[in-house]
């Protein structure tokens, strides 16, 4: 078998040594230091070996990002686009306004979604660069009370990324921040307990699709509307430890895989140091060669998790694509609202995988 560097935005490459521990358990999974004679996906979720499962998904979530008594994770479903709808379903109540902070497509849809809700109010938007650079704190106006902040850590489209969002004062002792990071969630450390909630489609860096993870103050996910759907209440998900009913169960015993292996690895500040090394070597070769490559992300934006790139034509770019299949990576095409080209180099993403993407990128600007 040969594996392929696999560059696509999503679902995405996963760490590989979680993919063949998956394989081995698959038909008989071990439990107890016996195998249970069935697969994980033929279990009930309500049997002990899940149970384990759920919890420990649960915790190890909850270490990695430092977090103690004040948050839960909820495992649910739907995809991100699911949370759009259901954060302001939950939080944005009649009269209220929530505030959206603008920085690529996903934010846009967001708070399209919000609106069916109730008020929204730009706070800052990126939108005039096409999204290639990312409001300074300055830029960013906030409402008199917002019911909530919204933030997009990671622009998986444009390529922009905040990293660190506490420049951008957003006050989270007054203000409820809402974020979707979902596509840099465990990508580096940061300040969780700052959050109301967190919520990712898990698949890009933390596991398969069909799983979406939302890590949610406490106090936010009781008293909900009983009047809302009893699947769009956080409060259901909370209360029965996301076992209200059947939940994507191989999906979260992947991702608790995925969580066991950055905890091996050293961590959210080991995932930085990685994203940050391996981003280099693609933004080095961008960097020393601008007339070839023009990175669609202003410098100080650009994200460590997919990096967008033009080429002088959109037949070289259409090459590109064609022969770095065929040098065994893939996933290489931009997002049709930029064009180009983008590596989505997410955790799961070896470093050799980047060296090897920098070196084609080389060769092939010299045959052109
Ligand atoms: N937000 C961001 C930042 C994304 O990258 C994506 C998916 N690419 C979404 C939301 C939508 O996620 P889902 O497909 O899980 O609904």
């Amino acid at each position: 078998m040969s594996r392929i560097y696999n560059f696509g935005a999503g679902p995405a490459t996963l760490p590989f040594e979680v993919l063949e521990e998956v394989r081995d358990e698959f038909l008989d999974y071990p439990f107890e230091g016996r195998g249970l004679g069935m697969s994980i996906v033929e279990m009930s979720h309500r049997s002990k070996a899940y149970d384990v499962i759920n919890e420990e998904a649960e915790s190890d979530m909850k270490e990695l990002l430092g977090l103690g008594d004040s948050h839960r994770v909820l495992f649910m479903q739907g995809g991100a686009t699911t949370q759009f709808s259901m954060a302001p379903m939950n939080f944005l109540k009649n009269g209220q306004t929530a505030d959206y902070i603008l920085t690529g497509v996903w934010a846009e849809k967001a708070m399209a979604e919000a609106k069916k809700v109730g008020n929204t109010h730009v706070a800052a938007s990126g939108k005039a660069s096409n999204y290639s650079v990312l409001p300074k704190p300055a830029d960013i106006v906030l409402s008199e009370n917002p019911a909530y902040v919204h933030v997009t850590s990671n622009n998986t489209i444009f390529g922009t990324q905040w990293r660190d969002l506490s420049p951008l004062n957003l006050n989270p002792g007054k203000n409820m921040l809402v974020c979707d990071m979902s596509s840099d969630i465990l990508s580096y450390p940061f300040n969780a307990g700052d959050f109301g909630l967190i919520y990712a489609g898990a698949q890009k860096n933390i596991g398969p699709a069909g799983l979406t993870v939302g890590i949610i103050r406490k106090d936010l996910a009781e008293n909900n509307d009983k009047s809302l759907p009893i699947m769009l209440q956080y409060e259901t998900y909370a209360k029965n430890n996301s076992l209200y009913n059947t939940p994507p169960v191989f999906a979260v015993y992947i991702m608790g895989k995925v969580l066991k292996w950055i905890k091996k690895n050293g961590g959210l500040s080991k995932m930085a140091e990685r994203n940050q090394d391996k981003a280099k070597l693609i933004y080095d070769v961008i960097d020393q060669h601008p007339d070839f490559f023009k990175g669609h992300a202003s410098p100080e934006s650009r994200s460590f998790m997919n990096v967008t790139f033009r080429l002088p034509s959109e037949e070289l770019e259409a090459n590109f694509v064609k022969q770095a299949l065929a040098s065994g990576m893939s996933g290489l095409k931009g997002h049709r609202s930029v064009g180009g080209l983008r590596a989505s180099i997410y955790n799961g993403m070896p470093r050799e995988g980047c060296k090897a993407l920098a070196e084609f990128m080389l060769e092939f600007m010299r045959k052109a």
